[in-house]
């Protein structure tokens, strides 16, 4: 479900989908910097702008400077009358839908607090669907939906700290008279996809990426490739049994990894009640333990339990960067807030997991920077991915040729 596009097999693309990729990666790229780029003639990078334009694909632009000879070249953009993706995240208290554009800029966006309704939440995330449909008509070319649990094809499986099962997503988008794509994904996962594209990973060749808050969830992207597994579950590294065999995890088995580092684990180390709330109860503990940082208070509890669970993150981090030579490790969520308090002790932990050969150097671990945002703008781009390929490119000018015979 999961495509990603892998530039090593752009010769096989379509001139047009390479130009269109381009400008998605970099609105306003110049369209003298392409030919080279693209290793294609600059007659033909000519005609296939001139014909993406037509399409209302493309516009073009001034340059922002002249070319390298002085003489005048132009920049591409999107067209302001070109393909839109719609984009959803659910989170645990909250949910936002955002209308994106070729080039990832949003057009609109909403942000909704919730109180873990399922009913209420997706008859409100139906409602603004069907408000951006009849606001965008076709343009609207695909839909993402994000949500905090383990997905099987569009369907919610579990998502334990909203207490939902079974949730068909698809149900969102019905009486659809066009064919358009719906993915539901993992925020995790659309949040690692976020990071590779538009955050702290472009550029690397393989990536971890651990996204934390009711327990540890995630992605590797390797050259550009999301690891996505037969049935697109792959990143459910909470449910590693890098934990205590004696402890029972939600999903059903003993001794998961987010044993001990979810919300319960932390009340335990503080011999305290199990939280009602786990995400806000930790950013709350996360919160004091800072304090204690900066006040140097000695013997803080809280201290002590969120460098635990920093060292527990280090430990597992060790295990799954052995297993899956990754050249970098990003951190979201309650994960990056664990490497802003006890970065020394998480350090520690990770480079005594790591077979030694990793050590010189080891992968950096560093934290996400897309924050909260990530699942919406990795949904995005899963989205837009599928209107940037030669079918989705087809279908946007077939919809043109309809439109104009209606
Ligand atoms: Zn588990």
């Amino acid at each position: 479900m999961f495509l990603m596009r892998d530039t090593k097999e752009r010769g096989g693309d379509s001139a047009a989908l390479a130009v269109m990729r381009a400008v998605h990666d970099q609105p306003g790229v110049e369209r003298a910097s392409l030919p080279a780029g693209l290793g294609l003639a600059s007659g033909f990078v000519a005609e296939t702008v001139a014909r993406l334009v037509a399409q209302e694909l493309l516009i073009e632009g001034p340059a922002a400077r002249t070319g390298g000879r002085g003489r005048p070249t132009t920049t591409l953009h999107p067209h302001p009358r070109g393909p839109l993706v719609i984009t959803a995240a659910i989170a645990h208290e909250t949910w936002r839908l955002a209308v994106v554009e070729v080039g990832g800029t949003e057009v609109s966006r909403i942000q909704h607090s919730h109180e873990r309704d399922a009913t209420q939440v997706l008859t409100a995330i139906e409602a603004s669907l069907r408000a951006a449909r009849r606001r965008h008509g076709s343009r609207v070319r695909a839909i993402a939906i994000a949500v905090p649990g383990t997905v099987s094809g569009n369907k919610l499986v579990q998502a334990a700290n909203l207490d939902w099962h079974d949730v068909d997503l698809a149900d969102l988008w019905s009486h659809d008279r066009e064919p358009r794509p719906i993915l539901v994904g993992n925020d995790a996962t659309f949040a690692a996809v976020a990071e590779s594209r538009r955050g702290v990973a472009v550029g690397a060749e393989a990536v971890l990426h651990l996204y934390m808050d009711a327990g540890v969830g995630g992605a590797v992207i390797d050259h550009g490739h999301l690891v996505s597994g037969a049935g697109g579950t792959a990143g459910e590294f909470g449910h590693v049994p890098f934990g205590d065999p004696g402890l029972r995890c939600r999903c059903g088995a003993y001794g998961c990894w987010n044993t001990t580092l979810d919300g319960f684990a932390l009340s335990r180390l503080l011999a305290a009640p199990p939280p009602r709330d786990e995400v806000s109860y930790m950013r709350a503990v996360i919160g004091r333990a800072k304090q204690a940082v900066n006040l140097a208070s000695e013997g803080s509890r809280d201290l002590y339990a969120v460098t635990e669970l920093a060292r527990s993150v280090g430990r597992g981090t060790a295990g799954l960067v052995n297993a899956f030579d990754p050249d970098l490790v990003t951190l979201g969520g309650v994960a990056a807030e664990l490497l802003e308090v006890a970065e020394d002790a998480m350090h520690r932990a990770y480079l005594a997991g790591l077979m030694q050969h990793r050590i010189t150097p080891p992968p950096r671990i560093v934290a996400a920077m897309l924050g909260d945002d990530a699942p919406l703008i990795g949904g995005a781009e899963e989205a837009m991915a599928t209107v940037l390929s030669d079918d989705g490119l087809r279908r946007w000018v077939d919809r043109g040729a309809n439109r104009q015979s209606l």
